[in-house]
């Protein structure tokens, strides 16, 4: 097996909004804010090369919304999907799989591509995969998320039929890959965890976007139900380091890998490092 990180860009967020109750005075010596309190944050996606599956899990923002849209977000950087896919050896028609570890559309912005006047999808051979639970929340969303929902990442994944539900037995994916759920953030947000050269990683999602979220407070303000993330940050924490569990972030603007540490202060970053040098 081999794994890759597959860098799709960087986008802003509202600094206030993504750390939740943890005061500017904090936050912003960890992500300093521009002079619109805007952070910057990575749209990092992982690539999971095994036997002939070829993994994606989350593939950005995409590129069809409108001028509008994207002035909300100030992408930046050089990184696309196409070029990182293509700086590993890859083609977006190699992708076999997509994985979705929810349907907000800076995760699977990338699903759909314009084709004229036509939205399809933009991996022709892969499955993408959802769950059940998560894909009815998405499709009859609630007022506070429904901006993140864009119909028009979601509905022509079901119309063009590549569409599939990871049942909870799981026997969809390769023995190695197992798949975590979290309840916070969204529902039934999906956690690959996979066993990758002796350790485990885990591909964060949203649980804990970046390296600044691990202590337990700092909750995202986007969080739909923010006391069942700050339980399942702190049994998850414990139990990443109690097994020296390698987490990867999708958001993190510099950190893509972490283990941890127990200190006075709780469970706080021990080493970081690339997947590369793993
Ligand atoms: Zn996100």
């Amino acid at each position: 097996m081999n794994l890759y990180t597959i860098n799709t860009g960087y986008f802003k967020l509202d600094g206030g909004a993504m750390f939740g109750v943890v005061p500017k005075s904090i936050w912003n010596k960890i992500n300093p804010a521009d002079e619109n309190n805007m952070c910057s944050w990575a749209l990092r996606c992982l690539l999971i090369e095994d036997g002939n599956r070829l993994i994606l899990v989350d593939n950005g923002m995409g590129n069809k919304q409108d001028e509008k849209f994207f002035s909300h977000y100030y992408m930046h950087g050089d990184d696309t999907l196409d070029k990182s896919l293509a700086t590993r050896g890859f083609h977006r028609d190699d992708i076999t799989d997509v994985l979705l570890t929810h349907l907000h559309f800076d995760h699977c912005g990338g699903s759909i591509i314009r084709d004229g006047d036509k939205l399809v999808p933009a991996f022709k051979n892969a499955h993408y995969w959802s769950n059940e639970r998560h894909w009815k929340w998405a499709t009859e969303p609630n007022a506070r998320e429904k901006a993140s929902f864009l119909s028009e990442n979601i509905l022509p994944i079901k119309e063009s039929g590549q569409l599939k539900f990871i049942e909870t037995h799981q026997s969809d994916f390769p023995d190695n890959i197992l798949i975590r759920q979290a309840f916070g953030h969204t529902d039934a947000m999906m956690l690959p965890q996979v066993n990758y050269k002796g350790r485990t990683i885990i591909f964060m999602a949203d649980l804990l976007p970046s390296a600044g979220h691990i202590p337990l407070p700092y909750v995202m303000a986007y969080d739909m139900f923010p006391l069942t993330t700050l339980n399942e940050k702190k049994s998850f924490l414990t139990e990443a380091q109690q097994n020296d569990y390698v987490l990867f972030f999708e958001h993190d603007p510099q950190i893509e890998c972490a283990t941890l540490q127990l200190t006075d202060k709780g469970i706080r970053v021990k080493e970081t490092f690339s997947l590369s040098a793993m």
